[in-house]
């Protein structure tokens, strides 16, 4: 299976900032934000959907979600607020077949 895009910024084979790393998950900037913060998290073992989530993977999708929780305080919105959003499939708008969080903030937010 062809390597998915975080994979390759991962090795470094695509450029972009890592902003945070553990052994179990990294976070990137994204590069066409929607708001003044858009960042997305990101678990270093693939997994191409939701729908593919064990239950193995329950502390990990926790971590993502704690890492998420923790870069939005260093990123001064937690009390400003913020969305974590995690898209499936088509129909949720899904562009890159790992799972991802997209952390989004820092300016009131539109829609659901
Ligand atoms: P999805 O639509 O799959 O939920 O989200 C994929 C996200 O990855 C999009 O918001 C898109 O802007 C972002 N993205 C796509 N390619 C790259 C890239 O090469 N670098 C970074 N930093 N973000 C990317």
């Amino acid at each position: 299976m062809e390597q998915s895009i975080f994979e390759k910024i991962l090795v470094g084979e695509i450029r972009s900032e890592i902003i945070y790393e553990d052994d179990f998950v990294f976070a990137i900037n994204d590069i066409n934000p929607v708001a003044r913060i858009h960042i997305l998290i990101i678990p270093k073992k693939r997994i191409d959907t939701l729908n593919q989530m064990n239950e193995e993977d329950t502390t990990l999708l926790g971590r993502m979600v704690l890492v998420a929780k923790n870069l939005a305080k260093e990123q001064k919105i937690d009390d400003t607020g913020y969305r974590i959003l995690l898209n499936t499939n088509s129909d949720a708008g899904q562009t890159i077949y790992h799972i991802h969080l997209h952390l989004i903030g820092g300016e009131e937010l539109k829609g659901i």
